[in-house]
């Protein structure tokens, strides 16, 4: 919560108090009194930021010395208080050599944290951002990769397979009924909608400060969201053609079709998704765009993905802008290479961000 306090508006302590009990929401007035002020600050489970503007008229309107208590007391009571305008933007950090920024960065607390990534996004030129699984974790969508929760149909006995073969290129030509029900029962995302941190991704596009997204996930969320720029560098599994024509299908045809195999309407032959499987090469068109965007970026966001698993672990490297931000629930290997790293759920992390 932020209280803006402006010698401007604030004439005496009656403006002032009333102005704290609205900000506050207080069931009812607390009067003039500090105390009563430190113990609502106090107990308030929000991080509370003031903000003292026109302090000269503050001192004068309510006294000087009144005005250093309250300034005191509302420390005091665990908020983060700022006297002036000026100071609310003295954290310059274009101004620190690269190794003071990194340390101060490493050092502030979670508020302030937030502070610096909002000052960063906006005197960036160009964000991008690069996401793995746990940004779509968030919309409910389980780790493909787990065998867990599938159901036996077809009296097709998963168990004999790892997922990875049940999500290979081998098992789609040589099982594809076993590869079909698998994808059937674990990539059909339809219905699942897209989280806070896909939609400010999109608002950040739309708003000019992100020059796309880059995702390992293939499940189409962030164009659900409204972002237009998506390199998905591992497929998707909205684009589904024929193996023999080429021709495309609709992106549910593979859940709704009644066959086993989904066959093509044209000429008869499997109808696949056009996701990336193991024993396939990666994408050409979406690895070699990820690469120019991040090139070309100064602030480049990593969410939701541990950065171990190769090849896009090595999208890192073609960064070579100002800014390496982090956010992910365990700790990367690329975090001591970060400016700014967040051990927390994408979701909560982005809904931070002011635009
Ligand atoms: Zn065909």
């Amino acid at each position: 919560m932020k209280i803006i306090i402006d010698g401007n508006q604030i004439t005496d302590k009656e403006s002032l108090f009333s102005l704290l009990e609205k900000t506050l929401n207080t069931p009812e007035p607390f009067g003039h009194n500090l105390d009563a002020l430190y113990d609502i600050l106090s107990d308030s489970g929000d991080e509370i930021t003031v903000i003292f503007k026109n302090t000269d008229q503050l001192k004068d309107s309510l006294g000087s010395s009144y005005f250093t208590r309250l300034s005191y007391v509302m420390r005091k009571a665990g908020a983060t208080v700022f006297e002036g305008e000026e100071k609310e933007e003295s954290m310059d950090l274009n101004k620190m050599g690269k190794e003071r920024r990194r340390e101060y960065l490493s050092n502030l607390n979670k508020q302030d944290k937030y502070k610096a990534l909002n000052e960063i996004i906006r005197n960036a030129r160009c964000v991008t951002f690069f996401g793995g699984a746990g940004v779509s974790t968030e919309s409910g969508i389980p780790d493909f990769r787990s065998k867990d929760g599938l159901y036996n149909q077809h009296d097709v006995q998963f168990d004999a397979y790892s997922p990875e073969y049940l999500l290979s290129h081998d098992c789609l030509v040589r099982e594809p009924e076993v590869f079909f029900e698998f994808y059937r029962q674990k990539m059909d995302v339809r219905g699942i909608e897209p989280n806070k941190a896909h939609k400010k991704l999109a608002e950040m596009e739309a708003k000019g400060k992100l020059n796309g997204v880059i995702t390992q996930n293939i499940d189409g969320l962030h164009q659900l969201a409204g972002s237009k720029n998506v390199q998905e560098v591992h497929g998707t599994t909205l684009r589904n053609y024929c193996m023999k024509c080429r021709k495309e299908v609709p992106a549910d045809f593979i859940f709704t079709s009644e066959d086993k195999i989904p066959t093509c309407p044209y000429c008869g032959g499997m109808i696949r998704p056009d996701v990336t499987l193991y024993g396939e090469g990666l994408p050409d068109a979406a690895w070699s765009n990820a690469m120019k965007m991040i090139s070309e970026a100064d602030v480049f966001i990593v969410g939701g993905t541990s950065l171990s698993v190769y090849p896009a672990a090595n999208l890192v490297r073609y960064f070579n802008g100002d800014y390496l931000i982090i956010v992910n629930m365990q700790h990367t290997g690329y975090d001591r290479y970060a400016d700014l790293v967040f051990y927390d759920k994408i979701g909560e992390v982005f809904s931070h961000i002011e635009l």
